[in-house]
């Protein structure tokens, strides 16, 4: 798939070795200069075949990576070579030695996890991001990149159909998202952390972080990097719905309170990674209103919609965000279900000061004299950049709002064809329901007992990942082993669907007594 290959020719090799037979080396490669114009183009040709030729038949390739850990890694020369190598070299170990150990997102029968796409438009922009090679620390260090970032941001506020008086900042994940939103509550809590730590301080009580039972591990994380620790998060049990119970996170507040120690913040997640059932964030935000008013504070209320917040730009299904304008801040992940290559998440919040307040730190040599400008270094740990706003402008100008959501909408048509098959197989039942394009399902056997259900399931999961011809994953729901199927890939056709469902079938079939 490496396109044309320059024809090998020893005698071009400035480190003149003789006799050995490969592509030739480019003009400029020896000297102390960067790959010349002419060079550049013809790779950049290569490169953009391969990538067209991979995208186009990457459904024919086994989706799930068979190598044993270290077969990459042997495959490859332990040291780095000591002169220049053609490029076309590299295209060529690309093919040879990586491809076979690379798991593939962007094929159509990827339903494990999230299945995302990296699409056309993110992936030629992204490589204009990098030809930029932008750092966009202050304004000053490439306005367009701050300026199209907040454009960016706030095209996707509007098409997920929040309110004004919201700003954005892109981060790298949902994770990093969650732990800056989580620092703004520490920030507001008015502890003077941020000058005196949390060690060693007998005037700070116990920090208390509420999030549901399904919750992402990311809340857990945030905690354990801002010194809260996984004690400082309390997981409030979830309904039969699998959504945080209202009445248990009122109860588990007023029990730290009477305890002794200080909620700042709850954090609701709309789409649960195990299931994408949606917190009832509207009764959630009341809880807060209520205690915050009995406490004379304000615990922040953020919202993780890192895959299922997407949903919004269906109106149909907008009712993903009902009550989400009454939250401090919320995180959705255009490299989940918005057709955009990782990383890109997408951090909204409306108390910028508050943000802004756990994080400036501006020394001498970064300070600058430009007035009413966005410094987004202010926003978060890291300080450098980079342009991630302009692959997600692309893909939101190519496809265009009702672009994007037909597509959203043909996602979740699938998940519902995929229950339709659950319900209609005499072996299947639905685990969970399946509100958006993940379906959690299991196979049954009447009158077994649970282990044998889980040995089964595992074996059948197994099966179908061993295939090559589909890559699922699996939850645990109440102690029960399920398998997890999700749709969002724009590859993932009807009949490829089809397809997908009848290799499940047949694997399971070898599996039934
Ligand atoms: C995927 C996911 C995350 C983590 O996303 P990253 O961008 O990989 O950090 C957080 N929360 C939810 C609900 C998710 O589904």
């Amino acid at each position: 798939m490496t396109g044309d290959v320059p024809a090998p020719s020893a005698a071009d090799r400035p480190d003149g070795v003789a006799g050995v037979a490969g592509p030739s080396l480019d003009p400029g490669q020896s000297g102390t200069g960067d790959m010349d114009a002419a060079s550049f183009r013809r790779h950049g040709h290569a490169v953009v075949d391969w990538i067209a030729d991979y995208l186009e038949g990457v459904g024919d390739l086994p989706v799930l990576a068979r190598v044993a850990p270290d077969e990459v890694r042997h495959a490859l020369p332990a040291t780095p070579p000591a002169g220049p190598e053609p490029f076309a070299a590299t295209l060529e170990d690309l093919d040879r030695v990586l491809l076979p150990g690379i798991t593939h997102w962007n094929h159509p029968a990827f339903h494990a996890y999230f299945a995302i796409t990296g699409s056309g438009p993110g992936i030629l922009a992204e490589a204009v991001s990098a030809a930029l090679n932008v750092n966009g620390m202050l304004w000053r260090t490439s306005p367009a990149a701050t300026e199209l970032e907040e454009l960016t941001v706030d095209w996707l506020r509007q098409l997920l159909g929040l309110a004004d008086g919201w700003r954005g900042v892109l981060t790298d994940t949902a994770s990093v998202s969650t732990l800056l939103a989580l620092a703004a509550a520490r920030e507001r809590a008015e502890l003077d952390v941020r000058q005196r730590g949390l060690a060693g301080r007998p005037d700070i009580p116990p920090l208390r972080v509420y999030t549901s039972a399904d919750a992402h591990s990311s809340v857990e994380k945030a905690a354990i990097t801002l010194g809260l620790g996984r004690d400082g998060v309390r997981l409030v049990p979830v309904d039969d719905q699998r959504r945080m119970d209202v009445d248990a996170l009122r109860e588990a507040m007023a029990e730290d309170i009477r305890l002794g120690s200080r909620p700042i913040a709850i954090v609701a997640t709309v789409g649960t990674t195990s299931t994408t059932s949606i917190d009832p964030v509207a009764a959630i935000a009341d809880v807060r209103d209520e205690v915050s008013g009995d406490l004379g504070w304000s615990i922040w209320l953020h919202v993780d919609g890192a895959y299922g917040g997407t949903a919004a730009i269906c109106e149909e299904l907008r009712f993903v965000l009902d009550g989400v304008d009454r939250a401090d801040s919320l995180v959705t992940n255009p490299h989940k279900w918005l057709f955009t290559p990782i990383d890109c998440s997408a951090l909204f919040v409306r108390d910028v000061a508050t943000l802004t307040r756990a994080f400036s730190l501006v020394p001498e040599y970064l300070t600058t004299d430009d007035e009413g400008v966005t410094d987004y270094m202010d926003w978060g740990v890291q300080l450098g950049r980079r342009f991630r706003a302009l692959k997600l402008w692309a893909v939101i100008r190519y496809f265009g709002h009702e672009g994007l959501a037909a597509r959203i909408r043909h996602h979740v048509a699938q998940a519902q064809q995929v229950v339709a098959w659950v319900e209609a197989h005499p072996h299947l039942e639905l685990a969970a329901p399946a509100p958006l394009s993940t379906v959690c399902f299991r196979s049954v056997v009447p009158g077994e007992d649970e282990s044998a259900a889980t040995d089964r399931n595992r074996s059948w999961l197994a099966a179908i990942n061993a295939t090559g011809e589909a890559y699922l994953s699996h939850t645990v729901l109440d102690d029960r082993y399920v398998l997890r199927l999700a749709t969002g890939n724009l590859r993932t056709t009807d009949d490829r669907l089809e397809t997908t469902l009848g290799v499940l079938d047949r694997e399971l079939s070898a599996l039934l007594p």
